[in-house]
């Protein structure tokens, strides 16, 4: 049997739902599809994964074990994903036995930065300036075309701020590809940029897209710190970046959840940076935020159910806890739990390693302002 992502049957709660990953995006998938009646079946290289502590049944294998994956696909009603670098093979053989949402298709255009940049040009979409670098030469071309600063990311394996080496003269520019390790990359121009935001938006299996955004979010060391929606200073933006976003998932036919990563530039231009063909942190706070959150609207939208309200009900503020704030001892959680309207989420990572990420607090207020500053104040009682 060979199943397609172009089916419309619904997929109803009882059905079991596979996921391939088992971080902090999985763990909350899960809890939504739960809540929604379904099981939850996860697969990854790791045990006593987030993800995997709160499944119904879990697979621990590699992505490269075609037996495991088949198995696992025969076992679930769709195939849905919470990490964009599962390999192809991976994707193709369980889509053998399960659709799966979104499709390998939609990975290969973003597993890939130079593969993604190129699918935004083909679609006229305004990216940041960048061209391809896998010699010397075509490095020192590229430096000619997109000016400097500069940042050089490797085209595959990148996440918040991994295989990436900023320069500010060209003369600098063969030390940063040295420091990737010669690495086929990208070089993007540095963006003077006012702020930086997020869309994320659903598409079903039926076509229907909802989306929620622009949410602000800003980032320390390139890991995102801290998120707030509704975000009123970008709300001249929204019509712009909601059309952007969802020709984007037009275009790729998503079935599932993305998220379309902005700059907003200090000319006033906005720019996609990136796209995550899965949940994304800057959405945590629709759990709170939203009648429907990001996760159960990927629940929806890979089994055929009509989409969620992704309305703001009221203002909230999203803050990263990293593992540094687990050093020298545990966090303080009933200091910071003690303001009632902190929402505190903890992913079950056994080791808080420097910059990983180990749970999130959200608030809810009636302004923005009073939402990030509880939101950040919860976190500094924590340590
Ligand atoms: P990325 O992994 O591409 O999302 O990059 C991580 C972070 O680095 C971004 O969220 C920005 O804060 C910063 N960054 C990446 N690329 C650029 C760029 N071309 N210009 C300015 N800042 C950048």
């Amino acid at each position: 049997m060979t199943t397609t992502n172009r089916d419309t049957k619904t997929i109803l709660p009882g059905a079991t739902l596979g996921v391939l990953g088992s971080g902090q995006l999985g763990r909350m998938f899960a809890i939504a599809a739960a809540r929604m009646g379904y099981r939850v079946h996860v697969f990854s290289p790791d045990a006593e994964s987030p993800a995997g502590q709160v499944a119904q049944f879990e697979t621990v294998a590699d992505y490269h074990d075609s037996d495991a994956i088949a198995k696992f696909a025969k076992s679930v009603d769709v195939v849905t994903l919470e990490f964009e670098n599962v390999p192809a093979l991976a994707t193709e053989t369980a889509s053998q036995f399960a659709p799966v949402r979104p499709s390998g298709q939609v990975l290969y255009n973003t597993q890939d930065r130079l593969r993604e940049k190129r699918f935004l040009q083909s679609i006229g979409i305004p990216c940041t300036p960048f061209a391809p670098v896998s010699t010397l030469e075509e490095l020192q071309d590229a430096v000619e075309t997109v000016g400097a600063p500069a940042v050089l990311k490797t085209t595959a394996w990148g996440y918040d701020g991994k295989g990436q080496a900023k320069f500010d003269t060209p003369d600098q520019a063969a030390d940063a590809w040295k420091q990737l390790q010669q690495q086929p990359a990208v070089c993007e121009g540095w963006v003077d940029y006012e702020c930086e935001f997020s869309m994320l938006v659903a598409r079903s299996t039926l076509g229907e897209v909802v989306s929620y955004g622009p949410i602000l979010n800003h980032h320390e060391n390139h890991i995102l710190d801290f998120s707030i929606y509704p975000a009123p200073e970008l709300s001249k933006y929204q019509t712009e970046a909601n059309e952007i976003s969802r020709a984007i998932v037009e275009k790729l036919e998503v079935v599932g959840i993305i998220c379309v990563e902005f700059f907003l530039t200090t000319d006033g231009r906005i720019l996609v940076n990136e796209i995550a063909p899965r949940p994304h942190n800057s959405g945590h706070l629709t759990i709170e935020a939203c009648p429907t959150s990001q996760f159960e609207q990927q629940v929806r939208a890979i089994c055929g159910l009509p989409l969620g309200s992704s309305e703001p009900l009221v203002p909230a503020a999203m803050v990263n806890l990293l593992g540094h704030l687990w050093q020298p001892n545990e966090p303080n959680w009933v200091a910071a739990i003690s303001d009632p309207s902190v929402r505190l989420h903890l992913y079950g990572k056994a080791e808080a390693r420097q910059g990983r990420k180990m749970g999130h607090i959200t608030v809810l207020a009636d302004s923005e302002a009073e939402a990030s500053r509880k939101a950040l104040d919860a976190r500094d009682v924590l340590s």
